[in-house]
């Protein structure tokens, strides 16, 4: 692993020439905010902020931190109880008028967002990087998953939600259709790692489907996502139909879990546990999105080479701070010791860095306590007797929340990297003797996110992915395979959630299904003044007769 660029204090390299916006770093020492962001853009988009329907309430802001330097961002509004359950009454009034916006209009939003989003990319990939200090090839793939889901629910959503005609009591005499429809107000919590890929990714279809959302932007990546509120209006989309709160987890959170009819939640398997139990007190649904703990497994005719590249992305893409990132290799270990020179060898090979340019490959962790639990994980294992493979220092001559690339190998289970998520760019490597030993180390623990297996053998990899408790398997490839495929369902298993996003499910969750039957001819039930005898007996007859026909 090398390290690529700026101490903090030192502003980060200046990319030149690409985009419209260059140069896009500030020149003043110790500075790493984008030139452009001047505050008139950044009160155009904290004017996206719900706040001030409590006029007694003091005006409260909050400031992040960026991660490359921990200078302050930008100051933004902070949101009270009062003003969530005001934005979530102007949202619910709203939203009358948008449920009944024609489909092919709503759709027409998203596409116009999808290539806006594309053609201003330059901006939000430097506001992410700021706010996240994640490297940017990372912050850009967060731009290819929200145009590909833009463009994925603005073609299919109303295919996704179209009425369903269904056979009634007694073909043709009763007529059935099962429609879909919007839920109302959708709350949408989610985390700092991904705040554009997870801050717009699930509101798109909760807005498609005809639903008003009320977001909280999470504390330290905010501007990000007022920047999106703030194209998704230049995209067409009336004002109150999407609120953005902002404000602590525990008080502007709750109180939209308090007030919203359906909740789309990211984070911690802690918070969403909490804030599942207080939906399902209010009897309204919630979709959790939660940690995990996921494991690649290598099996014996795997491709070496492609295997320990698939697994240094898998591993530190997002510097690790990704809830589908692989935090277990389990090798088989006729094959151990060569995967292993593999794998550290690409792992040395990742520059880290701070630089607004697409050379560096991993970027920092993006707070103090994501540096802290990473810190304690390795000196926890390594005390305990586990061998470090690469990496396993803090590395503040590249900025303050910077962390090698850690590979850790003799890890057993008293140790909290053992089966606890870390988050950050750390991994450890087991070998395993067959498939039944693989499945079982696989399984261990209680998340079941995310995993993927290595081997030429395709069907052998294909019949392994059944057996194992995950809610995406991707063969010969780390995670993005199946994260990326946004036509199909993406969530956990066990204590990694509830509830799917992507593809059907991932709009079909906002919306209750109603049905609607029309009764024809005559009712269900003995005309009036008949014999019920004589009825039971008659339909009896016409249950046998529908059977032997294959009408049922
Ligand atoms: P977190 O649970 O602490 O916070 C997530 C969000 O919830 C934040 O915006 C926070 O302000 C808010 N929040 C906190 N307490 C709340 C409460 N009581 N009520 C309502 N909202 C509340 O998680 P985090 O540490 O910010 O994020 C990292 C975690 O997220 C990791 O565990 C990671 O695996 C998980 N994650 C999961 C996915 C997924 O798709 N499964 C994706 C990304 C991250």
């Amino acid at each position: 692993m090398t390290a690529e660029t700026a101490a903090p204090g030192a502003p980060a390299e200046v990319e030149s020439g690409v985009g419209p916006t260059a140069p896009r770093t500030s020149n003043e020492v110790g500075s790493v905010r984008p030139t452009w962001v001047s505050d008139s853009r950044v009160a155009r988009w904290t004017s996206w902020v719900r706040q001030g329907a409590d006029p007694d309430a003091p005006v409260g802001s909050q400031t992040g931190l960026a991660p490359w330097t921990l200078e302050p961002t930008a100051a933004v509004p902070v949101s009270t109880t009062v003003d969530v359950t005001d934005a979530v009454r102007s949202a619910r009034a709203a939203h009358a008028d948008w449920a009944r916006t024609p489909f092919r209009e709503r759709a027409e939003i998203a596409l116009r967002f999808h290539d806006l989003l594309l053609a201003e990319q330059d901006e939000v990939i430097d506001l992410i990087q700021w706010e996240t200090g994640k490297a940017r090839f990372s912050a850009w793939q967060e731009i290819g998953q929200v145009a590909a889901l833009a463009r994925h629910y603005g073609r299919r959503a109303e295919h996704y939600l179209a009425p369903q005609k269904r056979r009634g009591m007694v073909p043709g005499a009763t007529v059935v259709k099962e429609l879909r429809v919007p839920k109302g107000v959708i709350g949408v919590i989610s985390p700092w790692n991904y705040p554009l890929y997870l801050g717009v990714g699930d509101v798109l279809p909760a807005l498609l489907a005809g639903n008003a959302v009320v977001s909280k932007a999470d504390s330290q990546t905010p501007l990000t996502l007022l920047w999106t509120r703030d194209l998704m209006a230049r995209a067409g989309l009336p004002d109150d139909v999407w609120q953005v709160v902002t404000g602590a987890g525990g008080v502007t959170g709750a109180a939209i879990v308090e007030a919203a009819d359906f909740i789309m939640f990211t984070g911690s398997t802690a918070t969403g546990r909490r804030l599942g139990a207080q939906a399902g007190e209010r009897l309204i649904g919630a979709s959790l999105e939660l940690g995990g703990k996921n494991p690649l497994l290598v099996r014996a005719d795997a491709d070496l080479v492609a295997a320990a590249h698939g697994a240094a992305n898998a591993a530190f893409a997002n510097t690790g701070q990704m809830c589908i990132h692989v935090e277990r290799i389990h090798v088989h270990e006729n094959v151990y010791d060569e995967f292993k020179h593999e794998f550290v060898a690409a792992v040395e090979a990742m520059r880290l860095g701070a630089a607004y340019d697409y050379d560096v490959e991993v970027g920092s962790l993006t707070s103090t306590e994501q540096l802290a639990t990473v810190a304690e994980h390795v000196r926890d294992a390594v005390e305990r007797g586990a061998s470090l493979l690469s990496g396993g220092r803090a590395r503040p001559d590249v900025g303050p929340l910077f962390h090698e690339l850690t590979v850790l190998e003799g890890v057993t289970a008293d140790m909290k990297v053992y089966d606890e998520e870390t988050f950050g760019p750390v991994v450890s490597l087991y070998s395993f003797r067959d498939d039944d030993d693989a499945v079982a180390q696989a399984n261990r623990g209680s998340y079941g996110l995310s995993a993927s297996i290595w081997g030429k053998d395709v069907r052998a990899a294909e019949a392994l992915a059944l057996r194992i408790r995950a809610g995406a398997v991707n063969i010969n490839d780390g995670a993005a395979a199946a994260a990326g495929s946004v036509e199909a369902g993406m969530g956990g298993m066990g204590d990694s959630g509830l509830g799917r996003r992507h593809g059907a499910e991932g709009i079909r969750k906002y919306t209750d299904a109603q049905t609607v039957a029309r009764q024809r001819w005559m009712p269900l039930g003995p005309p009036p003044g008949s014999s019920v005898e004589r009825f039971v007996h008659a339909t009896t007859k016409q249950l046998g007769l529908m059977k032997r026909i294959g009408l049922r």
